[in-house]
């Protein structure tokens, strides 16, 4: 299919500044200017079609003189992706495929176009860039992401599988290279902003917040009436369609259990998971006297996304203020296991650790993907999980099981385990296709 594109620019390359001119004469007038180019931070978005790329796409239209965007990557949406070249004129973009960065090139020539997953790396090591957004969904992101810590980058991590499939390595590689990895996902950014660089052995537990997802208060035997489109609801929050059934599941949170043991070096049985129906409080610390510090802000990405891009600054956002007398009140309880089976899953594989996470993740994404194709019920992807999980207790029992089902030693290990988790659910689905 041919996509359509824009007419080709021929206006200025670079924003004009104020005025609308480029200042080019003299230095009263070019002052300014670069004070202002010296001041910006320079932004590249991996997955700036996305959700987390719209959300940062629009922190950055309300900080043009904070932020400049170099470059830019997304998967299938060229279209889209050109209108953001149009509004932000990077000088870099990454898309999926050759024909389509041919395309790109005819419609924008005076940008460097690059495709595949090597284009994703250029852009993530992209020497121009201060500050990687990981926004890009799955597994897709491991190398980009890994290639932004490496690189020293500023690395606004949204993307969580990535640091699923293998925490520690990212961990380490963040150490050498200097890289400071910023959590960008809601909880852990809240967490984030509550250490705000107060020593981890004063804590006592971590409490990451969930909505529950759409199925909170369904009957339990409603559940095989689910449809596609309830699971796609989110009652909360607006996201990309993977993370919204990961939502509805639970297995987001399960993720984000592991996500944040790597964030904050913190032990699985520190970390606890309440249902928090509002979701005002994004996340919770307790400390080691009792005292429990809190984030609390409108269920918005953009509130993360900002703290991460003005981090060790905070920006300026114009968001509604948030009233807790309008809220009125907030609730809590505990996770009922039989309703969110998935968390529990994640859990598990967090404790079990090693190459544990990366199955699951693989697993998950691969089921996830059938259900979005209408191929699965709901309560077919918990099961689905739970079996991956058996055959996979079973094969690393054995003398010959493989290496990298062992541990994660590279990112290599990572991406094979992760493919174990998808092909043992993909024939475990297309068996039951069969049946
Ligand atoms: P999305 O589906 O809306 O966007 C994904 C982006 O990645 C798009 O730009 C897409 O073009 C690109 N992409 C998809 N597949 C790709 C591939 N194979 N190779 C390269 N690029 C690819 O997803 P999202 O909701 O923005 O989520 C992105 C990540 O952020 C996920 O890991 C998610 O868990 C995490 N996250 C999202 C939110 C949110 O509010 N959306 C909140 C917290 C964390
Ligand atoms: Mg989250």
């Amino acid at each position: 299919r041919r996509q359509r594109f824009r007419k080709p620019f021929t206006g200025p390359w670079r924003n004009p500044g104020p005025g609308g001119r480029i200042p080019d004469r003299g230095t009263i007038v070019l002052l300014p200017h670069l004070a202002r180019m010296i001041r910006q931070k320079n932004v590249s978005i991996l997955g700036a079609t996305g959700s987390i790329g719209d959300s940062t796409l629009s922190v950055i239209r309300q900080h043009p003189d904070r932020f400049r965007i170099v470059s830019l990557t997304c998967h299938s949406s060229v279209e889209k992706l050109c209108e953001l070249v149009h509004e932000f004129r990077p000088e870099k973009v990454s898309v999926h495929s050759t024909s389509e960065a041919r395309h790109v090139r005819e419609a924008f020539p005076e940008l460097e176009v690059f495709s595949g997953k090597e284009g994703l790396i250029n852009i993530a090591e992209d020497p121009d860039a201060q500050i990687v957004v990981a926004g890009i969904v799955g597994s897709a992101g491991l190398f980009p992401t890994f290639s932004a810590v490496s690189s020293g980058k500023n690395v606004a991590l949204a993307n969580k599988e990535p640091l699923v499939m293998a925490g520690r390595l990212f961990i380490e590689e963040a150490s050498k290279s200097g890289a400071k990895i910023l959590p960008t996902d809601s909880e852990h950014n809240a967490i984030f902003q509550v250490l705000n660089g107060r020593t981890q052995d004063k804590i006592r537990k971590l409490v990451l917040t969930a909505s529950g997802g759409p199925f909170r208060d369904l009957p339990l035997e409603q559940f095989p009436h689910i449809r596609l489109e309830d699971a796609l609801s989110h009652p909360n929050w607006e996201m990309g369609n993977k993370i919204t059934i990961d939502s509805a599941t639970m297995m987001n949170k399960g993720l984000e259990v592991i996500e944040a043991r790597w964030l904050f070096d913190m032990p699985v049985e520190k970390i606890e998971v309440v249902i928090h129906r509002e979701s005002i409080i994004h996340s919770m610390v307790e400390f080691c006297d009792g005292s429990t510090l809190a984030q609390l802000g409108f269920p918005d990405m953009r509130i993360p996304i900002s703290y991460c891009l003005g981090w060790p600054d905070r920006l300026e956002l114009e968001l509604p203020n948030l009233d807790l007398t309008k809220i009125g009140s907030l609730n809590f309880s505990s996770v009922e296991p039989t309703r969110y089976p998935c968390l529990e899953l994640a859990i598990d594989a967090a404790r079990m650790d090693r190459s544990v996470p990366a199955v699951l993740n693989g697993a998950n994404e691969a089921v996830v993907e059938s259900y979005l194709k209408g191929h699965l019920h709901f309560v077919e992807i918990a099961k689905l999980l739970q079996d991956v999980m058996s055959g996979y207790q079973s094969i690393s029992q054995k003398p010959d099981c493989p290496s990298y089902l062992r541990d994660i030693q590279t990112l290599e290990d990572a991406v094979k385990a992760d493919q174990w988790g998808r092909e043992e659910a993909q024939q475990r689905m297309q068996k039951r296709v069969a049946a």
